[in-house]
C-alpha cells in the first residue's frame, strides 16, 4: 500500500492528467466531427454488439499475417486486460487488500494478469525486433509513395518506438512489481507462476528493498499511464480505442464498396467531392485515428504491388500525420492549410486506384481507403474538371450514346441478330430481365459470353427477355471516375426504363452492372432483385433445367472478380457452375476475398494505366498461368479483355473463358 504522500501526489497528478486528457480527446473529437455526414444510429445495439465481438476477437486481424496477427493478440488482449489490471493497481496502491480477493476470482484475476503480462512483453519484444531489427519491407513505403515531410523523416518508426517502449515499460514494470511482492511474501504464487518464477532472483534482497521495488515499479508502471494519456491521442496506439469506434460507426453499407449519392437537387452543397479534408466524411477522417500503420491495405493493392505511386496505407497515415501537425486550427474550425492533394496522395495515385476493394477487405481496423479516392475523384472531375483526358471519351459516349465505346445505340443488339432473343416489347410477361451489359453487346470477345448466355437460357427453357435499345449503359464507371453527375443521371434513365418494363428479378451477365444495379441504385429509387448469370446457371444445374457435361480439355482456374466476389460476396456459384463443367479445377492462390484484381475496375479499362513496373493484368495473368491451367475462367467482361490481353501478350496459349461460354460448349 502506498503512503499518504504517495496517495496524495497520485490523486494531484490524477487530476491533472484528466484536466489535460479531457482536453486532449476533445480536440480529436473536434477534429473528427468536422467531417461530413452524421452517425447512423439504425440498428445500434446489433451493431454495438458486433463491433464489441470483432474488437474484442480482433477477428479482420486473423485474415492475413497470422504470426504478426498472433503476436499482436497477445498484446491487445493482454492491455484490454490491462484497463481492469491498473484499475486493481490503483485500488490495492490505496487500500489494504488483494484486489477481487484471496479466493477463486482472486486467483483467476492473478493468473490471466501474469499470463498476459508475458503475452504483451513477448509480443512488443516481436514487434520492435521485426520493425528495428528486420527492417520488415511490409512496414516501409516504396519511394514514389506521396508521404509528409514528417513520415518520410522516420515519424512512423519514432512513433512505434515510443509505444513500444512505453508498453514495454509500463507493463514490465508492472509485471517486475508482482515478482517483488511474490518474494516479500516468502513463497511463490501458484497462480502467478511467471512472475514466482522472477522472484526467485530477488533471493536474498532485504524486505525494505522488495518493498522499495515494489514501490518503484508501482509508480513506474502506472506513472507511465499517467504521463502517456496526454499524448495518447497523437500514437497510433491510440486504435486501441480508436479500431472498436470505427467498428460500430462504419456505414451500413449494401455492399463493400457501395457509394452513396449526392443529393443535386440540394442548392445548398457547394462542395462535391473531397478536396480537402474536412470534405471527407467524418468517419474517414476517424480512419486515420483507427489506423494502425500494420500497410496490410498496401500489400494487397494491386497498384502497389505493381509500382504505381498508391499506397492506401500511405494515404491514412498522410491524413494522421497532418491531423497531428495541424490539431489546434482544425479543432478550432479553421479550414485545412492544404488540400489533401498535397499532402496525403498524389494525383497519379488517385488515379491509379482500380476501386477493387481489397484494401477495405483486409484492413485489420475497419477503415475504407478507396472511398477517399474515390470522394477525392468526384472533386477532381465536377469541381476541378481535372482527369485523365481518355476519360473524356468514355464520359461522352455514356453521355451521347448510352455507352463508353460511344458506339450508336442503334447496334446494341447486333451481337443477337439470328439468335432470336426476345426484347421486352416482344416478350412483356417475362419472368427475368436480362441485363446484358454494354460490354456483351458492343465488344467483340465479349459479345462471344452475350451468345453464350442466350443459348444457355434457351436451352434452359428460362422464360427471359432483355431490353434491346432501351438499355444503356449502369453509369459504373462514370461513378468510379467521380463522375457522379454523369452517373446519377444514367441511373436516373435506367431506372425509369426498368420500372416501365416492370422488371422486378434482373440477371446482369457483367459484376458491375449487378452492383450498379443492385446495391447502389436502390439509393435513388430503382429496387430490384439482381443475380449475376453464374449463379442463374448454378440455380438452372441444381434445379435440373441445364445438364452441362463435363469437359476433358485440361485444367481449369477461375479468377475471382472483384465486384462479384469481394463487392458482392458472390463466390460459390461461379465456382458450382465451374464444377459443372470442369473435370480438373485449380484454385489460385489469391483467391476468394483475397483475389487480385485484373486491372480495369474503377473506370481504369477507360483510360491508359498509371506509370508503374508492372501492369495488373500481367501480374495477375502470370499467377493463373504459373497453375499449368488450360483455361482461366472468369465471370466479367472487363477481366475478360484484360485477361485475353494479358494472354496474348505473354504468348503461352493459356485460354481465357467467360464461365457461360464453357457452360454453354458443354451443353
Ligand atoms: S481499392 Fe484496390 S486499388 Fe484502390 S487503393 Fe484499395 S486496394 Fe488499392
Ligand atoms: S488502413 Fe488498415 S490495413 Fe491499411 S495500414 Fe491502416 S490499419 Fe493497416
Amino acid at each position: 500500500m502506498l503512503t499518504v504522500f504517495e496517495k496524495l501526489l497520485f490523486a494531484v497528478l490524477v487530476l491533472a492528467v484528466i484536466w489535460n486528457g479531457y482536453h486532449a480527446f476533445n480536440r480529436v473529437y473536434r477534429v473528427i466531427r468536422r467531417g461530413q455526414g452524421d452517425f447512423d444510429d439504425a440498428n445500434i445495439l446489433r451493431r454495438t454488439l458486433a463491433a464489441g465481438l470483432s474488437w474484442l476477437t480482433l477477428k479482420p486481424t486473423w485474415k492475413t499475417r497470422p504470426i504478426s496477427s498472433l503476436f499482436h493478440a497477445f498484446i491487445a488482449w493482454g492491455f484490454i486486460f490491462y484497463f481492469l489490471v491498473n484499475f486493481g493497481d490503483v485500488v490495492q496502491g490505496y487500500f489494504p487488500i488483494h484486489f477481487l480477493g484471496t479466493g477463486l476470482v482472486g486467483d483467476i484475476y492473478r493468473l490471466l494478469a501474469d499470463l498476459l503480462s508475458v503475452g504483451v512483453l513477448v509480443g512488443m519484444v516481436y514487434f520492435l525486433i521485426r520493425r528495428f531489427l528486420f527492417n520488415a519491407p511490409a512496414l516501409t513505403f516504396r519511394p514514389n509513395v506521396k508521404l509528409m515531410e514528417r513520415v518520410q523523416a522516420g515519424g512512423v518508426r519514432r512513433d512505434s518506438l515510443i509505444v513500444g517502449l512505453f508498453i514495454l515499460f509500463h507493463v514490465g514494470f508492472r509485471f517486475l512489481g508482482e515478482s517483488f511482492r511474490v518474494a516479500g511474501e516468502g513463497s511463490a504464487d501458484p497462480f502467478q507462476p511467471f512472475a514466482s518464477a522472477v522472484a526467485a532472483a530477488w533471493v536474498g534482497f532485504s524486505q525494505n528493498t522488495l518493498i522499495f521495488w515494489q514501490h518503484a515499479s508501482w509508480w513506474i508502471a502506472l506513472g507511465l499511464i499517467l504521463a502517456f494519456v496526454p499524448y495518447f491521442p497523437y500514437t497510433k496506439h491510440f486504435h486501441l480505442i480508436m479500431s472498436g469506434v470505427n467498428f460500430l460507426v462504419k456505414p451500413q453499407r449494401k455492399a463493400l464498396g457501395a457509394l452513396e449519392p449526392i443529393d443535386f437537387s440540394d442548392e445548398s452543397i457547394e462542395q462535391f467531392g473531397a478536396a480537402r479534408l474536412e470534405d471527407l466524411p467524418w468517419k474517414h477522417i476517424l480512419d486515420a485515428y483507427a489506423c494502425i500503420m500494420c500497410n496490410r491495405c498496401q500489400d494487397v493493392c494491386p497498384a502497389y504491388t505493381t509500382g504505381k505511386e498508391l499506397s492506401p496505407s500511405a494515404l491514412e497515415v498522410n491524413k494522421r500525420y497532418f491531423i497531428n501537425a495541424h490539431m489546434a486550427d482544425l479543432a478550432a474550425d479553421q479550414p485545412s492549410p492544404q488540400p489533401l492533394l498535397d499532402f496525403a496522395i498524389s494525383e497519379a495515385a488517385v488515379w491509379a486506384c482500380t476501386a477493387c476493394g481489397a484494401c477495405i477487405e483486409v484492413c485489420p481496423v475497419g477503415n475504407e481507403p478507396m472511398f477517399d479516392i474515390l470522394y477525392m475523384r468526384r472533386n477532381q472531375v465536377l469541381m476541378e474538371s481535372s482527369f485523365p483526358e481518355q476519360l473524356q471519351t468514355a464520359f461522352s459516349g455514356m453521355e451521347r450514346t448510352g455507352n463508353p465505346w460511344k458506339m450508336s445505340a442503334s447496334d446494341r443488339m447486333r451481337w443477337a441478330e439470328g439468335l432470336d432473343v426476345p426484347t421486352v416489347a416482344e416478350n412483356p410477361d417475362f419472368d427475368l430481365l436480362w441485363w446484358v451489359g454494354c460490354a456483351p453487346a458492343y465488344d467483340m470477345r465479349a459479345q462471344a459470353t452475350a451468345k453464350a448466355f442466350a443459348r444457355v437460357l434457351k436451352a434452359a427453357g428460362v422464360n427471359f427477355a432483355v431490353l434491346g435499345e432501351l438499355e444503356s449503359c449502369t453509369g459504373d464507371a462514370a461513378r468510379r471516375a467521380g463522375n457522379e453527375y454523369l452517373f446519377f443521371e444514367m441511373a436516373k434513365q435506367n431506372i425509369e426504363t426498368l420500372n416501365e418494363a416492370g422488371a422486378r428479378r434482373i440477371v446482369a451477365t457483367c459484376p458491375h452492372c449487378l452492383h450498379t444495379l443492385g446495391k447502389e441504385y436502390g439509393a435513388l429509387g430503382g429496387a430490384y432483385e439482381v443475380i449475376h448469370h453464374t449463379e442463374l446457371i448454378a440455380e438452372l444445374v441444381a434445379t435440373g433445367r441445364l445438364h452441362p457435361r463435363l469437359a476433358a480439355d485440361g485444367a481449369i482456374t477461375y479468377h475471382d472478380p472483384c465486384y462479384l466476389g469481394r463487392h458482392n460476396g458472390i463466390y460459390d456459384a461461379p465456382r458450382a457452375a465451374l464444377t459443372a463443367v470442369a473435370g480438373n479445377f485449380i484454385e489460385l492462390n489469391r483467391s476468394r476475398n483475397n483475389s487480385f484484381c485484373c486491372g480495369a475496375g474503377g473506370a481504369q479499362m477507360w483510360k491508359e494505366e498509371e506509370h508503374g513496373d508492372e501492369a495488373v493484368n500481367m501480374n495477375r495473368y502470370q499467377e493463373a498461368a504459373a497453375t499449368g491451367a488450360a483455361t482461366i475462367a472468369v465471370g466479367c467482361p472487363f477481366c475478360l479483355t484484360m485477361l485475353t490481353d494479358a494472354s496474348k501478350q505473354a504468348g503461352a496459349g493459356v485460354a481465357v473463358k467467360d464461365i457461360v461460354e464453357l457452360i454453354a460448349e458443354s451443353i
